[in-house]
C-alpha cells in the first residue's frame, strides 16, 4: 500500500497530486535478498523486500533507519561525541537533496524558500521522519533549525536572513533557540530573566539558559536567544526581545551537557550556558525591541505540531517491533508465540485505534493552520501537543512490555524513543500548561450557552410532563 493511499479520507481532499507523488514511490524492482541475519528482528529482514514503498518512507526506512546506528557508532565515546560531525549524515544529507526531499516543512503559504508543500503534506512526510532518529536531520527538517528558521523567515530583515537563513536552509550550519532558565519556572514565559541592555550600538547580555537543544554540535553557529530588554515595561509580555548571537560570541559559556534520561543526545545536547556581558550589534535584535512573546508564540506553535506529527512516526515504529516481537516464534510462551494469547491482540488493536485516532487530530491541526495561521489554530496545536506524545508512550510502553527486558536495554529502538517522547510532555510548555488554556478557553466559550440550553430543556421537560399529566422531574 503507498504513502498516498493511507491518507486519512478526511485530509484527501486538501493534499496536491505533487505531494502525493513525493510522498508516494514510484513501483521499484525489489533489490536482492539480503543475506540471512539470523539475530536481526524478522521485521528488519522483510522491509527491504516490500515491493512498494513511498519515497519519504523509502528514505527513511532504507536509508535512514539502518543508518542510525552507523550514526551513533560513529560519534563514538566521550569528549569526542561533542567534536564529531557523522560522515553518514552528510551522505544521507546529499542524498535527500538528490531525491529533491529537502526543507519541506517551510509552508508554501507563508514561505518562498520551502520545498513548496502544506502543513498537511508535511505532517505526512514528517510522520515518516519520525521513525529514525537522524532522517529529520538527512533532510534538513531537524527541531530546532526548523522553528528557527521560520523565526529567520517570518521575522528576520534582510541582513540577517543572508547571514544565517540561507547557510541554515542549506543545511551548513546549525542553531538553538535559548529561552528556558534554571533559575525561574520557565513555562511561564514572562519569568524569563536574561538582562538584554542596550549600550550604543550595541546590546550587552547577562544571564543563563540551559536545556539550550543543539549547542552542543560542532556545526551550532547561530543562537535566538529570548530576554528582558525591557524589564520595568508595566505590559508583561513587552519586556522581552530575542536577539541573534553567533555561538562563538566572546563571554558565551557552554557549561555542561544535560542527560534526558540518561541518553546525552550527542552531537546535538542540551546545553546549560552562561552569559557574560556577551556584546551584539544592534542589528541583532529580531523584529524589534519588545516583541519577543510575539516571536516565540509564531515560533512554538509549527514546532510543537512538527514534533506531534514525527511522534506519530515514532508510535507506528513502536507498534511494528511489537508485532515483531509477538510473532517471534522463537520467543514462546506457554507452548505459544506472544500474539496467541488474547491480551497482546487487544495490545494490538488498541494501539491501531490510538494512533489512527491521534493522527487525525495532528492532520486537523495542520488543516486548520493551513486554513489561517498559527495563532488560528491555537486549540487544535494544543489538542494535538497533550494527546499525541501521551498516546505514542502508551504504545511505546506496550512493545516495550512484550520485549520483556529486552525492551528496556540498547537492543531495540524502544527505551530511547520512550526517553525522547516523554520529554515532549515538558518540552515547548508543559501539558498542565495547555490543557489549562485549553479548558480555560472551552470553559469560557460554552459555559453561558451551555447552562442557559439545559436550563430551557429542563423547564422544557417539565412544561411537557406537565402538559401530559406527569409530575414534573427536574430538581437541579
Ligand atoms: C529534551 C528537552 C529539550 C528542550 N529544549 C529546549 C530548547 O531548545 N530551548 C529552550 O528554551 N527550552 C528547551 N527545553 C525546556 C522546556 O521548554 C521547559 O523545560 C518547559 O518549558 C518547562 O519549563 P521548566 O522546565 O522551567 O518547568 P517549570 O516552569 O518549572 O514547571 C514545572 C512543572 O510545573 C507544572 N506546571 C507548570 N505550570 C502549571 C500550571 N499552570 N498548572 C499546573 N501545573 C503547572 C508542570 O507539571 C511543569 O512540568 C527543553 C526541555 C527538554 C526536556
Amino acid at each position: 500500500m503507498s504513502a498516498s493511499t493511507r491518507i486519512p479520507p478526511i485530509a484527501q481532499p486538501f493534499v496536491s497530486d505533487r505531494a502525493k507523488k513525493t510522498l508516494d514511490q514510484v513501483r521499484i524492482p525489489p533489490p536482492p535478498p539480503p543475506p540471512p541475519e539470523p539475530s536481526l528482528p524478522r521485521h528488519r529482514k522483510t522491509i527491504a523486500n516490500h515491493p512498494i514503498i513511498t519515497q519519504v518512507e523509502e528514505f527513511v526506512e532504507k536509508d535512514c533507519v539502518p543508518a542510525d546506528a552507523v550514526f551513533s557508532a560513529e560519534l563514538g565515546e566521550g569528549e569526542k561525541r561533542w567534536q564529531t560531525t557523522p560522515v553518514v549524515i552528510e551522505k544521507l544529507k546529499a542524498k535527500a537533496k538528490q531525491l529533491g526531499l529537502w526543507n519541506m516543512f517551510l509552508p508554501k503559504s507563508h514561505f518562498k524558500q520551502g520545498a513548496g508543500f502544506t502543513n498537511l503534506e508535511y505532517g505526512l512526510m514528517a510522520e515518516l521522519l519520525g521513525k529514525s532518529k537522524i532522517a529529520s536531520e538527512a533532510t534538513n527538517n531537524a527541531a530546532p533549525d526548523t522553528g528557527n528558521m521560520e523565526v529567520l523567515a517570518k521575522y528576520g530583515n534582510d541582513a540577517q536572513k543572508q547571514q544565517w537563513l540561507t547557510p541554515l536552509l542549506d543545511g551548513t550550519i546549525r542553531s538553538a533557540f535559548l529561552m528556558t532558565e534554571p533559575d525561574v519556572a520557565s513555562s511561564d514565559a514572562t519569568n524569563i530573566e536574561l538582562n538584554i541592555r542596550r549600550e550604543g550600538n550595541e546590546y550587552v547580555l547577562n544571564g543563563s539558559k540551559w536545556w539550550s537543544s543543539g549547542a552542543g554540535d560542532p556545526r551550532c553557529k547561530v543562537y535566538l536567544v529570548m530576554g528582558k530588554s525591557d524589564p520595568n515595561n508595566p505590559d508583561t509580555y513587552r519586556q522581552q526581545s530575542v536577539v541573534l548571537v553567533p555561538a562563538d560570541a566572546p563571554g558565551i559559556k557552554v557549561h555542561r551537557m544535560l542527560h534526558v534520561y540518561g541518553y546525552d543526545d550527542a552531537p546535538h545536547g542540551h546545553g546549560h550556558i552562561t552569559f557574560t556581558n556577551v556584546r551584539v550589534p544592534v542589528s541583532s535584535m529580531v523584529l524589534g525591541e519588545g516583541r519577543g512573546f510575539e516571536i516565540i508564540q509564531g515560533r512554538l506553535g509549527p514546532g510543537r505540531i512538527h514534533h506531534a506529527m514525527r511522534t506519530i512516526g515514532a508510535a507506528e515504529k513502536a507498534l511494528e517491533w511489537l508485532i515483531a516481537r509477538v510473532n517471534d516464534e522463537r520467543k514462546q510462551t506457554f507452548g505459544k508465540p506472544l500474539a496467541a494469547h488474547g491480551v497482546i491482540l487487544e495490545w494490538i488493536a488498541r494501539s491501531r485505534i490510538e494512533v489512527d485516532a491521534a493522527r487525525l487530530i495532528v492532520l486537523n491541526a495542520a488543516i486548520k493552520i493551513d486554513q489561517g495561521d498559527a495563532k488560528s489554530a491555537l486549540k487544535e496545536i494544543a489538542q494535538a501537543k497533550v494527546l499525541v506524545p501521551q498516546t505514542a508512550l502508551t504504545i511505546i510502553d506496550r512493545a516495550v512490555q512484550a520485549y520483556g527486558a529486552a525492551g528496556v536495554c540498547q537492543d531495540t529502538p524502544l527505551a530511547y524513543l520512550w526517553a525522547g517522547i516523554r520529554t515532549l510532555r515538558i518540552a515547548d510548555g508543559p501539558d498542565e500548561v495547555h490543557l489549562q488554556q485549553l479548558g480555560r478557553r472551552e470553559n469560557r466559550a460554552r459555559k453561558d450557552a451551555v447552562t442557559a440550553k439545559l436550563k430551557w430543556q429542563q423547564e422544557e421537560s417539565d412544561r411537557l410532563l406537565i402538559a401530559s399529566g406527569y409530575k414534573p422531574k427536574s430538581h437541579l
